[in-house]
């Protein structure tokens, strides 16, 4: 992006000459320069050339309450003055983290009462793959190591939340994935359904899990994780069919069920959990994100009182981190959840703005490039096709990335994944924002198919 503001292109030579970006080609970041996001407020961006942008993604899909909340401010600034910080390894604790872990034990489905506070998601999900074998050793099961993941799932960034994750992309850099970490196929009909129909496609990629327990042996397997909607992946909505059919064969096998609810928890998909909203009843979830709206980062693991009771039969957990539970991030969540509730935000998505988004993203099925529109809650996604019948892709065109392009100059932030347009906007979007996504859509597939044919 290149600019005729002075203080823009100030800022761009410091990021050439100073900062690697997470997830991005260096050298071409180099010559095209970041825009600089300088302000933002509800569901708004502002960038340093004064463009305002209806932000799609909610940050990383972190952004729950939307942009510029004082009072998470307040609550900061308040817990830096008292107790800016204190570990809690020593036999210590302080007043934010466990009230903090009462109040989500609150919102968590039943039986799920205890959390373990990291300073990430990915650090949550390193967390429940020790946590896990411990769990087992101290059964008396040591050899039950092996946790089943899905390809193309998202885990984090960690050496063990990148080799959990199913991206090909990350395991081809650092020789991951770690011994002890085995993958699935991922429910995704859009892409890898051929002519079987949703359910059929759904039972079958479920019934993968069962033939994974039994080529690696179910007294080798610890637990199997997923996420209840895949996001980064491209918010893949499973087939009806997948979760009951998941469900009926973990009660078949001895191994713990983990969610990774970093992307669905606190009411992403107008229930609190997104295991909330498919009744998945999981032994561990792991959280981030919108536990703090992104405000300040927090992630944790939230374990079920029956493998609590095994722990507590271990002895010392050799685990944790320097910012377990830091007071300031819990007294922002604490203040985060508390607006969720008293203001009713995740009841409105279910009830109100979820229905509506869905709705309205449905009717871009008429565009030529659409070949599918898929979403439940404030999540969807928009495939862009060749062919809407055969579901035939632009092969090699970049298509994801042309109008992902587009949406940007036009003020809207959309992803893309490959050839999937995926939104998530903050959950505090109102009926008359959906609107306005929806109308920007509309004129960045327009002009995708343009760009496509001229
Ligand atoms: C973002 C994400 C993570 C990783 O969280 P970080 O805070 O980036 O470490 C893990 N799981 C899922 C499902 C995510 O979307």
């Amino acid at each position: 992006m290149t600019s005729n503001n002075p203080q823009t292109r100030e800022w761009q030579a410091l990021s050439n000459d100073h900062h690697l970006a997470p997830f991005s080609d260096f050298k071409q970041l180099k010559e095209k320069g970041p825009r600089i996001i300088t302000s933002a407020k509800g569901v708004y961006l502002w960038d340093s050339e004064g463009n305002k942008i209806l932000d799609g993604m909610a940050g990383l899909w972190c952004v729950a309450i939307g942009y510029g909340r004082d009072e998470l401010a307040d609550a900061a600034s308040k817990q830096m003055r008292e107790l800016p910080y204190y570990n809690l390894f020593f036999q210590t604790a302080h007043p934010p983290v466990l009230e903090l872990a009462k109040v989500i034990a609150d919102v968590a489905p039943e039986g799920m009462n205890h959390v373990f506070f990291t300073g990430s998601g990915s650090e949550g999900n390193d967390t429940m793959l020790r946590m896990v074998r411990h769990y087992w050793a101290i059964k008396g099961q040591p050899k039950k190591k092996v946790i089943i993941s899905r390809k193309n799932g998202y885990h984090g960034s960690t050496v063990a939340g990148a080799s959990l994750g199913g991206m090909t992309y990350m395991h081809e850099q650092g020789d991951l994935p770690i011994p002890g970490i085995v993958h699935i196929a991922q429910p995704y009909w859009f892409g890898e359904g051929g002519d079987m129909t949703p359910n059929e496609f759904g039972i079958w990629a479920a019934n993968q899990l069962e033939e994974k327990i039994l080529e690696v042996g179910v007294d080798n397997v610890g637990a199997f994780i997923a996420e209840p909607i895949q996001g980064a992946g491209g918010v893949i909505i499973p087939p009806d069919s997948y979760w009951p059919r998941i469900k009926e064969i973990l009660a078949k096998y001895d191994i713990l069920f983990v969610a990774d609810e970093v992307i669905c928890g606190f009411g992403r998909t107008g229930e609190w959990f997104g295991t909330d909203f498919y009744d998945l009843k999981p032994h561990m979830m792991t959280i981030a994100k919108g536990l703090t709206s992104g405000y300040i980062p927090m992630g944790g693991l939230i374990v079920h009182d029956d493998v609590v009771e095994v722990l507590n039969e271990g002895g010392d957990f050799n685990h944790g981190f320097t910012y377990s539970g830091h007071p300031v991030a819990a007294a922002v969540a604490l203040e985060n959840i508390r607006i969720l509730r008293d203001e009713k935000i995740v009841e409105r998505v279910r009830a109100e703005t979820a229905p509506y988004l869905q709705k309205r993203l449905r009717e871009l099925n008429d565009h030529p490039l659409v070949g599918e529109v898929r979403g439940v809650g404030l999540l969807g996604a928009i495939e862009l096709v060749q062919d809407k019948a055969t579901r035939k892709r632009y092969e090699g065109k970049g298509v994801g990335m042309i109008c992902r392009t587009f949406c940007f100059e036009n003020g809207l932030i959309m992803r893309a994944v490959g050839d999937t347009m995926i939104i998530a906007p903050p959950l505090v979007i109102t009926p008359a924002e959906i609107d306005e996504l929806v109308t920007k859509a509309r004129k960045c597939l327009d002009l995708t198919l343009s760009a496509l044919q001229g």
